[in-house]
């Protein structure tokens, strides 16, 4: 509206003021050859006065007056209206009759009036006045179509305006629409929803992203359900035994004593499992949660020594042996409970997948400002299909074997939760030197911190 009215009005006024200052330059020149033609008169007079007009050119005016001193007219080129005799009293020509040279102009919308006069000097008296008047409708008939054309324009303008405005304002809406349609079912639950929005712009790379926050959120529900199901059926096994267990000490009449202890002994175990698990899985909330306690400066030395210590019984029942070497500048910002845990987890696998005359080795060495543990065992290997899904929650090679040995399943989820949580990352591959497996660790390296 704005860029309108200023194209309507602005142009139409710098045109008007040109052909004012035009006019008043051409009607100066005009009264100036009048003037020239009457200097060398002392007096004017109707006769001296009409002389000089027949020897003058035809000037480019409508009009043009004489007057006397007095303001009587001398001379009226308007054969018409002719005024000769009478007096007139124009603003231009009292003006003029005062001295100076005077000039006015108007546009009334059809015509440009414009008038000037000048003194008649005859040695620096004034001796009379000239006077022309032009009325031209020539320039004012161009300015108008110029008016008229800048309207048509304007008014192009504006509808193709208005169009476009509608025809981008209804796109944008449609998108947005389309979009908040998907949100809206995402909120609802239908995490499959994808936005459909074409287009490189900042609304197509809102959808984009919408549309990654929904893969995110649905691959994290995937995940909790599954694991609210097998957490589920994890405990439903130790629970269903026990029930078992117990019916049968209950149902069974007389049972031989050595018979109920051997029962009860394993609901002991049931429970054990049972408790193994909600500790674990307590564990694995916490992680989740954020909650990790505060981290400070931890030596690993002296914990993989004490893993190995609470191992080596184990170990040793199993015929195998543990090893290890450790570098003792190795440091990291966590908590003690934590490397313990990531540790104990990593050996303890180890042993639990080993045959007897099996070897664990730990390496902690620090390498290029990280903190490096390797966990290797010469056991029974975990296939390559498997080797991916190991860290995930519940997931075991071989459950029934897995059970067996009283695994959960979530050790691997712990260790690898823990890690990241501390700025580290976990890694598996098989030996390269024969069958077993080796577990990377690896931890930003700590230096020079206090030793808690
Ligand atoms: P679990 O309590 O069953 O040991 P984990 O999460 O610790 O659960 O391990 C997941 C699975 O990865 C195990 O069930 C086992 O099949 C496999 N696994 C883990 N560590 C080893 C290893 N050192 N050698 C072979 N298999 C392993």
């Amino acid at each position: 509206m704005v860029v309108l009215i200023l194209l309507n009005t602005y142009p139409l006024l710098v045109s008007q003021d040109l052909v004012f200052h035009s006019k008043e330059s051409a009607l100066a020149s005009s009264t100036k050859v009048l003037e020239s033609a009457l200097t060398g008169l002392e007096e004017l007079t109707e006769e001296n006065v009409g002389k000089a007009m027949e020897r003058l050119d035809q000037l480019n005016v409508s009009r043009v007056l004489v007057t006397d001193l007095d303001g009587q007219v001398l001379y009226d080129s308007r054969e018409t209206e002719n005024a000769r005799g009478m007096y007139v009293f124009y603003t231009e020509i009292v003006q003029a009759l005062r001295g100076n040279d005077a000039f006015f102009c108007r546009y009334d919308g059809q015509a440009f009036v414009s008038r000037a006069a000048s003194p008649v000097v005859f040695r620096s008296r004034v001796v009379g006045a000239v006077y022309a008047y032009e009325y031209d409708t020539e320039q004012a008939t161009l300015l108008e179509n110029l008016q008229g054309n800048l309207m048509k324009i304007s008014a192009v303008v504006a509808v193709l305006v208005v169009l476009l405005s509608m025809l981008l304002s209804h796109n944008m809406t449609q998108r947005i629409r389309t979009l908040l349609q998907a949100i809206q079912n995402v909120r609802e639950g239908s995490y499959s929803t994808r936005a459909q929005v074409n287009g490189t712009d900042e609304i197509a790379q809102i959808a984009t992203e919408f549309n990654r926050m929904s893969d995110r959120l649905q691959k994290t529900e995937d995940a909790r359900r599954r694991f609210v199901s097998d957490a589920s059926h994890e405990l439903k096994t130790p629970l269903a035994g026990i029930r078992l267990l117990t019916d049968s000490i209950l149902q069974t009449e007389h049972m031989e004593e050595s018979m109920v202890r051997e029962f009860v002994l394993d609901i002991g175990h049931e429970a054990q499992r049972l408790s193994r698990i909600s500790e674990d899985l307590l564990r694995l909330s916490r992680l989740d949660s954020d909650q990790a306690e505060r981290a400070y400066p931890v030596r690993m030395e002296p914990v993989l020594k004490r893993v190995v210590r609470m191992l080596q019984m184990v170990a040793q029942k199993q015929e195998i042996s543990l090893t290890y070497e450790a570098d003792e500048r190795a440091m990291v910002l966590a908590t003690e409970d934590d490397m313990h845990q990531v540790l104990y987890n990593l050996i303890e696998n180890g042993i639990k997948y080993s045959a007897a005359g099996g070897v664990v080795h730990t390496q902690l060495c620090v390498e290029d400002n990280e903190v490096v543990a390797r966990v290797n065992d010469n056991g029974i290997g975990i296939p390559e299909e498997d080797r991916q899904h190991i860290f995930e929650r519940f997931y075991r090679v071989d459950k029934m074997r897995s059970r067996e040995i009283g695994g959960t399943g979530l050790g691997l989820s712990i260790v690898r939760d823990t890690v990241e949580n501390r700025g580290g990352q976990i890694t598996v591959e098989p030996r390269s030197d024969g069958p077993g497996t080796v577990f990377t660790v690896r931890l930003p390296l700590m230096e020079g911190g206090e030793i808690a």
